[in-house]
């Protein structure tokens, strides 16, 4: 461009879609209102003059069952119709096997980015790693970047040989070699690594605030995030803003440099950004998170009504049709609540992971089980349940698997994962297994109401997350006799619900 000229770039994000390509119950986001509202932003822009990007932070698998078994086709093929330049791919892009992320890419007609995700063997790139857009006269990079705690918290099963390399070396090696073969004006980091304020990670791997100061400065000029799933709104002082709500102004957050900025989730918001680049120079003109059709506590939207685009919603009709169908209908009744609440399962003893454990002993003929607390997404409500209610619980589309051991081996097993602390997904939740923790020792040890017996061989139920490492448990899946099935957590739960109900919850 001529020096001296302005440009003008306006970059419109989402992330964390988590499934969510129809509207929710009370009419709230969904990709076909979300069209109307890009639709519309994008016409405004090109009036002005601006080149227009359309960015996703990632996540857009797991979290509604009409989704999740149509293994995210909706959300995917939506975004392409929605016109996405790119995403980063995000640790729940690794709950299925790696060849529905393969699929996934083919059902999108933009790059699922990821500079940070190598091949263990030879530390070669293991997906795109950035992105080149030429609009009005502007060329922009986009680089992704996936949190390094995909590797912890995504499936061990699904990951082989994937590596998570340390996102700013990895930023800074891409875009140099970038740099150096292309001229580009804008570059652009799309990451699925969590803004954590003022670089406050605690338990989580550091997210876009390190990554952006441990930069050099102008190897970027921005940061489209998720993961942590919050709208990135900062106040006058620097502090998180609590005044921001949906329809309030929101400041973006700024560090070393880079502009960082996130969504929320679920499409809840569409972010806008508009940029003057000037003799090298970006300015931020204005920012803004935009509600899509999200109402307040007396149930009112809370902009004016944005008319769902009629073809996309169209198009998504028979995805949300066959999910429908598939998923409603009772197969079950249980007489009270089945406790899943992230507070319970992840803390103490739950009668929802009873009834799973029943289940999935059952099922392999096991003489204990044991499955993950932060495994638990949902809880099931008194009366009447459906396979939509047992996919809430059990989003995963994890197998059932058994091992069958010595006492000897149990109890050395056990002495790991008996340990895992509450407030950790790892937590454990265990049935026909009890046990002692007197000073960091496991004493008291029994199975099926009878004492661990070391030269006994014992039968135990576990899913195949936690059996390949999930969470942190030892790895079961080389050892002499694991047996995998092919049977899921769901149809196991669905299975044992649709023969026992009613289920009595105060003799589970
Ligand atoms: P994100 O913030 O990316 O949406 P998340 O919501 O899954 O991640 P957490 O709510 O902390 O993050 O949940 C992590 C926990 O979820 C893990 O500790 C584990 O117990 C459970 N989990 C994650 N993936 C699986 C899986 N494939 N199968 C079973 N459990 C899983
Ligand atoms: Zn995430």
């Amino acid at each position: 461009s001529p020096s001296g000229s302005p440009q003008f770039l306006t970059v419109l994000h989402t992330n964390d879609n988590h499934g969510r390509f129809w509207h929710n119950e009370q009419g709230e986001y969904g990709m076909a209102a979300r069209k109307t509202l890009l639709d519309k932003l994008r016409t405004q822009a090109k009036h002005k003059g601006h080149a227009v990007l359309l960015l996703s932070g990632g996540d857009i698998n797991t979290g509604i069952p009409e989704s999740d078994l149509q293994l995210a086709e909706p959300d995917f093929k939506a975004m392409s119709l929605l016109g996405y330049d790119a995403m980063a791919i995000g640790n729940h892009e690794f709950d299925n096997p790696l060849n529905v992320l393969e699929q996934q890419q083919k059902w999108a007609n933009f790059p699922l980015l990821s500079a940070n995700i190598l091949h263990a063997a030879d530390n070669s790139h293991a997906y795109q790693p950035y992105t080149i857009v030429n609009k009005q006269g502007l060329s922009i990079a986009i680089v992704g970047l996936t949190t390094t705690d995909t590797a912890k918290i995504a499936n061990p099963q699904y990951l082989g040989d994937l590596i998570f390399a340390e996102p700013a070396a990895a930023l800074s090696s891409v875009v140099d070699s970038l740099k150096a073969k292309h001229h580009v004006d804008v570059v652009i980091a799309v990451t699925h690594m969590g803004h954590f304020h003022d670089a406050s990670f605690g338990i989580n791997a550091p997210g876009d605030v390190t990554l952006a100061r441990n930069i050099a400065p102008n190897t970027i000029d921005m940061i489209i995030g998720g993961h942590s799933q919050e709208p990135v709104c900062i106040d006058a002082q620097g502090k998180p803003d609590n005044q921001f709500a949906p329809g309030k102004a929101c400041a973006p957050d700024q560090q070393n440099g880079v502009w960082i900025m996130q969504a929320h989730e679920w499409g809840k918001y569409v972010g806008k950004a508009e940029f003057k680049i000037e003799n090298g120079v970006k300015t931020l003109l204005s920012y803004e998170l935009i509600p899509v059709n999200l109402k307040n506590a007396d149930g009112e939207y809370i902009n004016d009504y944005i008319q769902p685009d009629p073809e996309l919603k169209a198009f998504l009709k028979p995805y949300q049709t066959f999910g429908e169908k598939k998923l409603k209908g009772s197969i079950g009744y249980v007489d009270g609540y089945l406790d899943g609440k992230r507070s319970t399962v992840r803390f103490k003893q739950s009668n929802l992971a009873t009834l799973i454990i029943k289940a999935q002993m059952s099922s392999v003929d096991a003489d204990f089980g044991i499955i993950s607390g932060g495994g638990i997404r949902h809880s099931i409500d008194t009366g009447e349940v459906s396979y939509k209610d047992v996919l809430k619980v059990h989003p995963f589309k994890n197998r059932i698997t058994v091992m069958q051991w010595s006492g000897a081996d149990l109890y050395d097993y056990l002495n790991i994962v008996a340990r895992f602390p509450p407030d950790s997904g790892a937590y454990l939740q265990y049935h026909k297994l009890s046990f002692d923790i007197i000073d960091g020792e496991l004493s008291n040890i029994m199975i099926n109401n009878e004492p661990l017996n070391l030269n006994a061989r014992y039968r135990m139920s576990i899913n195949s997350y936690n059996a390949a490492g999930g969470d942190g448990y030892p790895n079961l899946s080389s050892l002499e006799g694991f047996k995998p099935t092919s049977m899921t957590d769901a149809d196991v739960l669905k299975a044992y619900l649709q023969k026992y109900s009613p289920i009595k919850v105060n003799s589970l």
